[in-house]
């Protein structure tokens, strides 16, 4: 796929970084979770370097679609709540505080796994969902057929299509040492 075009003047240079950036994104339909391919770090959030300093994935996702952020107190933070996420579509601007609010009111420690993701849907739900999803149903109609929030399915079908890409992995390896 060709890497997603700035609204923001790019050198070569940046343009080249651009590219190998979005080549570790795994970009699905526009209002579908974007997954980082690389790196993460416990919390979930993608990790990569920009000018050789370290920098949150979607940060970085956000900088190369809008431009530098201003003002040092400046969050880039998830609609979806899925910190892998590199669509920008699904992102905001906010202040720390914002930041910290905005994790106070996701769900309570006991409906939480121990990765500390909130679990609703069962593995045979989930299969539906997959299913749902193939055959062309938005967003919406999954969250309301399932009676969940779309962040949730959001989250769900990035889990999913880490599993195929895995599962692909895993084929490909296995045909090769046929
Ligand atoms: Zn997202």
């Amino acid at each position: 796929m060709e890497a997603l075009k700035p609204d923001w003047p790019m050198t070569p240079y940046q343009k080249c970084l651009n590219a190998l950036f979005w080549a570790k994104v795994l970009r699905g339909l526009p209002d579908d979770c974007w997954p980082w391919q690389g790196f993460t770090k416990p919390s979930g959030h993608g990790l990569t370097s920009l000018q050789s300093l370290p920098i949150h994935a979607h940060r970085k996702a956000w900088i190369l679609t809008y431009g530098p952020i201003r003002g040092a107190d400046i969050c880039v933070l998830h609609k979806c709540d899925n910190p892998v996420c590199c669509n920008t579509s699904h992102m905001y601007l906010g202040t720390r505080a914002q930041n910290s609010i905005d994790r106070w009111t996701k769900p309570k420690p006991e409906y939480r796994t121990s990765s500390g993701r909130t679990r609703i849907l069962t593995d045979a739900q989930l299969e539906q969902l997959w299913k749902m999803r193939r055959e062309g149903a938005t967003l919406n109609e999954c969250a309301a057929k399932f009676g969940v929030h779309i962040a949730t399915v959001c989250r769900y079908i990035t889990l999913l299509r880490k599993r195929a890409v895995a599962r692909f992995h895993a084929d490909r390896v296995s045909a090769s040492q046929k």
